[in-house]
């Protein structure tokens, strides 16, 4: 069998992993651990029997940052005892919780002047089972208690979209999962404030260009038609085409509904609405005009909730599925 190559030093001097074990090998040369499947540097790992799961220093310093931006916005700063009790918690029996050491958590502590920038920054590189591990653990700590409040709520879901995460899916997942409906959610995320200073405009992946883009979501989005290069609409279309054949291929306008290039918002969020069956009219916006999709779908959530159940059943499934999976809901 092949060694593994070491996260920290790159030999490969390191354990066999261990059957039933955390999936990771350790180095003899220089006593680091390595998860075995993400080639991932491990710092801590959470001993559950059914979620058992490695976390990089990475990992932890954006649970205790980003779990800090959002007490701090909330105004709840003692809350912040929460998170460090999640950190140092372990069942002397059961062995779960991460159980974190004080001299790790010292080193965690001290990433915090690194800054909330930094820290959204590291959180856009994450990958998916990061990010809804991450996610989770916030929801755990912050959503999931007796004391929440709207402004935790809407800061999480802020924080979502900042770190470029499916917020759309997770609002509507905190809308079931918190006191609180997703037409309280949308106007709180519009009224706090997120202390995050220069932050280096970098949000293209949803073809969004406005220059405030992450600052707040923009609900009237009235500008032009940016230009969408012929590559990047054959790529629109191509993924669209997979996702609609996937889910909703019966579903069309009744009465013939067409784009224009006048279309906007509102206008864009009326004919959607018109019809019975909206995906088909969804659809035919995402790939004529995507920069608008972000602001429609923000409007539909927070004016039109049952047409976008609808829509985000069918396009915007995996995150929330995910995290339901985690739970077992
Ligand atoms: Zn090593």
């Amino acid at each position: 069998m092949n060694k593994i190559i070491c996260s920290n030093c790159r030999n490969n001097h390191t354990s066999n992993p261990i059957a039933g074990g955390l999936g990771t090998v350790f180095c003899f040369d220089c006593s680091t651990e390595t998860e075995v499947k993400t080639g991932k540097k491990v710092f801590a790992s959470r001993i559950h029997p059914t979620n058992p799961y490695n976390f990089s220093e990475d990992e932890l310093f954006l649970i205790l940052s980003l779990g800090s931006i959002i007490l701090e916005v909330a105004e709840k700063p003692k809350k912040i005892d929460k998170i460090y009790e999640y950190l140092k918690w372990r069942d002397p029996n059961t062995k779960e919780g991460i159980g974190l050491e004080k001299e790790k958590i010292k080193i965690i502590k001290k990433r915090l002047k690194e800054g909330y920038s930094v820290a959204i920054e590291i959180s856009k590189k994450m990958t998916e089972d990061e990010g809804s591990n991450l996610f989770n653990i916030l929801f755990q700590i912050l959503i999931n208690q007796k004391d929440v409040t709207i402004n935790e709520t809407a800061a999480l879901v802020e924080i979502c979209r900042l770190t470029e995460g499916n917020w759309q899916s997770f609002m509507v997942f905190l809308s079931e999962n918190s006191p609180f409906k997703i037409a309280e959610i949308g106007p709180a995320m519009k009224n706090i404030n997120i202390p995050i200073e220069n932050i280096i405009n970098k949000q293209n992946k949803s073809t969004m260009t406005n220059s405030n883009d992450n600052k707040k979501p923009n609900i009237e989005y009235n500008t032009s038609m940016p230009t969408i290069t012929k590559e990047k609409s054959k790529e629109i279309i191509k993924d669209d085409h997979k996702k609609e054949t996937a889910s909703d291929t019966k579903t069309k306008p009744q009465v013939a509904i067409s784009a224009t290039k006048d279309d906007n918002t509102e206008s864009i969020v009326k004919k959607i609405v018109s019809q019975d069956s909206p995906i088909g009219v969804y659809s035919m916006f995402k790939i004529t005009h995507p920069n608008f999709i972000v602001a429609v779908n923000f409007t539909l959530q927070i004016h039109h909730p049952e047409v976008w159940l609808v829509i985000r059943k069918a396009y915007y499934p995996t995150f929330i599925d995910k995290i339901k999976k985690f739970f077992g809901i």
